[in-house]
C-alpha cells in the first residue's frame, strides 16, 4: 500500500485506463478523474495527509479522534460538519 500519493487504486493500480461509468463523462483516464477530483476539491482547502497510516479510529461525541502513525487528530462528525478538515491539537 502506497501513502505517498492520492487516488487509491485509480493512481496506484490503472492511471492509464478508461473509465467509462463517471457521470458526465463519457470516458476519462483514471489519472485524469483523479487530478479532476483535486481540483473539485481544491476550493475548500483540502488537508492531504500524506505519508501517514491510519492506524486507530475513535468517537468522541460529536467528532471523531483519528490516530495515525505521526499524529493525532479530531475531526468534527460529516452529519454536522461545516467542514470534514483535520485539525492537529
Ligand atoms: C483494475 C481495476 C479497474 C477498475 N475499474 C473501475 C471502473 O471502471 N469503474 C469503477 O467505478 N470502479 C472501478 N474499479 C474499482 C475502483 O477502483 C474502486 O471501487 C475505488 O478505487 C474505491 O475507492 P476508495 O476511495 O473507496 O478506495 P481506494 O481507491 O482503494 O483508496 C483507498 C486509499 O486509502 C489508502 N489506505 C488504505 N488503508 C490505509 C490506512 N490504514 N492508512 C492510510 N491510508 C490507507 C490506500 O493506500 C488508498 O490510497 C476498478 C478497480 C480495479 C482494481
Amino acid at each position: 500500500m502506497r501513502f505517498d500519493q492520492v487516488g487509491g487504486q485509480c493512481t496506484a493500480l490503472y492511471p492509464e485506463k478508461p473509465i467509462y461509468d463517471i457521470p458526465g463523462h463519457p470516458r476519462i483516464d483514471a489519472a485524469d478523474l483523479v487530478e479532476k477530483l483535486k481540483e473539485q476539491a481544491a476550493p475548500f482547502k483540502p488537508v492531504y495527509h500524506l505519508n501517514q497510516q491510519v492506524e486507530g479510529l475513535e468517537r468522541h461525541g460529536e467528532s471523531w479522534r483519528v490516530t495515525t502513525s505521526t499524529a493525532r487528530s479530531s475531526m468534527p462528525s460529516c452529519r454536522h460538519r461545516r467542514g470534514c478538515r483535520a485539525s492537529v491539537p
